[in-house]
Formats: C-alpha cells, sequence, structure tokens
C-alpha cells in the first residue's frame, strides 16, 4: 500500500504510471511524484511521527515507496538546527540557525536524494547508474549504491573535483572516470555512455527521486519549528533541486493540513563567480542565459544553467525571496568565523549563505529578529585544500613554545 499514484509533468502536466524508471517526461520536462494528498489528509495525523526514528523516512508516507519496497537507508536526514548566538547577533541576526547538513551520511545532503533514487532503482529493477557531478553527488550516489549491490559509475571534470569526492566514490567501488573538458562535455558525454551501453543517468530533475529525498528538508523545517515555518530560508543553489524540494514540500504539507499558508521567503546563494540564477533574476528573466566562466571555489554551485532554471525562479519570485551572489573572498572569512566562533567547521557552500543572510539585512530585506534558516549542505571536512595551514614542528626533547595566539586576542574576556 502506497499514496504514491502517479508521474506528473510540471510543465505539460502529462500524467504517467509509476511501475518502471522514468527520467523525464515524453515532452522533455521534469516530472513530479504525486500522492493521494486527500487521503493521507484522512488518515495520517501528525503527532504520529513524534515516535518514529529521527531520519527523513519519518516521512514515508509522502515518499514514492510503497510499503513493500525495501528502503537504502544510512540514517540520512532529520539534521539538526543549531543557532548560531555568536555569529548571528554580531551581524544583526537575532534568530539565525543553521541546518546542519554536514551530518548527513557522507558528508553531504546529496545523501537525501540518493537514499529515494537508490532504493527506487532498486525496486524497480534498475542496476547500472551513471552519475555525472561537479560536486559531491557521486560519494552519495556510490555510497547508497554499493549498500544496495547497484553498479556505480561517477564521471567528474579532472581539472576541479574535489579530492574526497574522488577518493570516497573510489572507497565505495565505484567506477571513476575523470573528464577533461568543461561540464558541458562532461553532461553530454555522460548521457551518451548512458545510451550506448544501457546505464541509466542520474542528472539533477532529469529523474524525478532526488527532489523527494531533498524535499524531506521542508517536512523538516516545519515539525522542527513546530508546524510553523521560518521567514527566510538562503540555500546554496546549483541545481536548484533542495529550494524546489521544500517548494514541494510545503505545499503538500498545506494540502493535507499540516501547515497553514505562510510560506519562508526562499533565498537562491551563488557564488559571484557562477552565478546565473542571479543574473537572470536582477535582469526579471524566466530562464537563466548560461554563465561562460565559472571561476569560484565553491564546487556546489558550479551549475551553468540548472534544468529546472524556471522553477527555481519561479520560487523564489512566488514567495517574496531574492537571489544574491557572495565574493569567495567574504564567503572563505565567513567560513572562519562560524569556525572560529561557533566550533562549526562547514562547507564554503553553507558559509556562504550564513554571509547571504548578512548582506540581506544589511540592505534592509530581512529584519533583525525574523526566523532565519541558512543551510549548511556540506561538512566542512571535504573541503581540507580550503584551510591554510603553517605548521611549527619541535624535534623530541626540544621544548614546545605557547606564544600568545592571534585566537585569543580576538575573543573578548567573559565580564560580569
Ligand atoms: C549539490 C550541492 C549543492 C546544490 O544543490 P542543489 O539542490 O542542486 O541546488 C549545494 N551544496 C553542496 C555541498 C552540494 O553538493
Amino acid at each position: 500500500m502506497s499514496y504514491y499514484t502517479h508521474l506528473e509533468c510540471c510543465e505539460c502536466g502529462r500524467t504517467h504510471p509509476t511501475d518502471r524508471w522514468l527520467g523525464v517526461c515524453s515532452c522533455g520536462r521534469s516530472l513530479f511524484a504525486r500522492y493521494d494528498l486527500p487521503r493521507i489528509r484522512a488518515e495520517v495525523r501528525r503527532e504520529s511521527l513524534m515516535h518514529r526514528p529521527p531520519t527523513m523516512w519519518r516521512y514515508r508516507e509522502f515518499m514514492p515507496l510503497g510499503r513493500d519496497e525495501p528502503v537504502v537507508t544510512l540514517g540520512e536526514g532529520y539534521t539538526p538546527l543549531v543557532p548560531l548566538g555568536t555569529v548571528g547577533p554580531a551581524g544583526g541576526l537575532h534568530r539565525l540557525f543553521l541546518k546542519d547538513e554536514g551530518r548527513n551520511p557522507t558528508g553531504v545532503f546529496k545523501a537525501r536524494g540518493a537514499s529515494v533514487g537508490v532504493s527506487k532503482a532498486r525496486s524497480l529493477g534498475v542496476r547500472r547508474l551513471i552519475v555525472p557531478t561537479v560536486g559531491s553527488g557521486g560519494s552519495a550516489w556510490a555510497a547508497y549504491g554499493a549498500r544496495a549491490g547497484l553498479e556505480v559509475a561517477v564521471t567528474m571534470p579532472v581539472s576541479d573535483a574535489p579530492m574526497i569526492a574522488r577518493k570516497d566514490c573510489v572507497a565505495t567501488g565505484a567506477r571513476v572516470i575523470l573528464i577533461d573538458g568543461t561540464t558541458t562535455d562532461l553532461f553530454r558525454m555522460s548521457q551518451r555512455a548512458a545510451d550506448r551501453y544501457g546505464w541509466t543517468p542520474i542528472i539533477a530533475l532529469r529523474e524525478p527521486f532526488r527532489v523527494e529525498g531533498k524535499k524531506t528538508m521542508g517536512f523538516e523545517l516545519a515539525e522542527q519549528f513546530g508546524w510553523e515555518l521560518p521567514d527566510v530560508v538562503l540555500y546554496p543553489t546549483g541545481g536548484g533541486v533542495g529550494l524546489i524540494g521544500m517548494w514541494k514540500a510545503f505545499e503538500e504539507l498545506q494540502a493535507v493540513g499540516w501547515i497553514g499558508s505562510k510560506r519562508p521567503r526562499l533565498v537562491a546563494v551563488q557564488a559571484a563567480g557562477c552565478a546565473p540564477v542571479v543574473r537572470a533574476f536582477d535582469a526579471g528573466a524566466d530562464a537563466c542565459e548560461p554563465w561562460e566562466r565559472m571561476d569560484t571555489v565553491v564546487p556546489g554551485v558550479k551549475v551553468a544553467k540548472a534544468f529546472a532554471d524556471r522553477l527555481i525562479l519561479k520560487a523564489i519570485r512566488a514567495t517574496g525571496g531574492a537571489a544574491v551572489a557572495i565574493e569567495d573572498a567574504e564567503t572563505l572569512a565567513t567560513q572562519r568565523r562560524l569556525a572560529l566562533e561557533e566550533g562549526l567547521y562547514i562547507s564554503p557552500e553553507g558559509a556562504m549563505t550564513v554571509a547571504a543572510g548578512f548582506r540581506l539585512r544589511d540592505g534592509g530585506a530581512i529584519k533583525a529578529h525574523e526566523t532565519i534558516v541558512a543551510f549548511n549542505t556540506a561538512a566542512g571536512m571535504r573541503y581540507p585544500h580550503l584551510v591554510r595551514d603553517d605548521l611549527p614542528v619541535v624535534r623530541a626533547g626540544d621544548e614546545i613554545v605557547l606564544a600568545e595566539s592571534p585566537r585569543s586576542d580576538r575573543v573578548a574576556p567573559a565580564t560580569g
């Protein structure tokens, strides 16, 4: 038994059955999983969640799997909302929270989409996946693929594939193929290989299941804030799957009567060196122009033109949100501050969203006492190359010198 009824095209509205793997609609656009929401409304109470395990599968009724379809899980989701009690108020934001997705398996929130996608692939008899990726998508699909006994090939650009992503894909048994070319080459070549060998390509919003995993971030925000959504959500936007997923989650929650009509203002945050959504938003356009020369240390947002760009822009505008571009220098300075002053060693993607919160506060678009959620989409530990260290080595028998550290100058002594 399942509440999952069919797949529906986001553009032409055509419906498709659920009994086989389908990437996109016959018109070429993204497909969304649809549910019997009136029946969920009648049969499921939100209070029944209380006794369920703290993973994203606590929202099982809103997932595209039947009771007899086993879930491939590593305990993903239900990540904490950590208050930024020092850095927030210092920047004029008194209710600033970090949704710390770095606690997910593989240290990145791509685990959510991979858990649903791999579960669904296995139950529909899909055995071989090819995952073109610029950020950390490969790590998650490789890990869940290993758990499910599927074959996974990961393709990444040789120029800027993060070292950790390469290593953990290899460690979990994926075939890793490095592409000497642009990200456009990466996707085109992977699609060709998929067609030729009969492997299933896994590309954001060109399969309907990853977004179902990411939408659980929206369910969690609602539940963790007591079914009253925050005022603003700051989200590091690459393919935009998380933004679109949360937007979908809020619609579903309202349809079953678990939340009201209030929506957070959704803010797409990008790096100044790759900001196609910001450019389109500022120009009042409905779609993005491909970004020409990507230049940023933030890998998660390196998407020249999101496949679902129209949906991203629609979600931002419909909620009265915004799109903000942050320079790498500011992102890295914010990353350092969160580590030093909050003990949170987060990803540059996450730091970028916090910086965007302060930018909007300074410009008056966010008020001091509004409830703000910044998404940290990965653990800082996945980016060791961004930490500069120049460490002393002391020979055995010599004295260790503990000079006054720069940190103790910066932290004010407690008074009173
Ligand atoms: C993939 C990724 C993003 C972008 O996510 P979308 O939902 O596709 O926009 C952001 N941060 C990190 C660390 C990622 O791996």
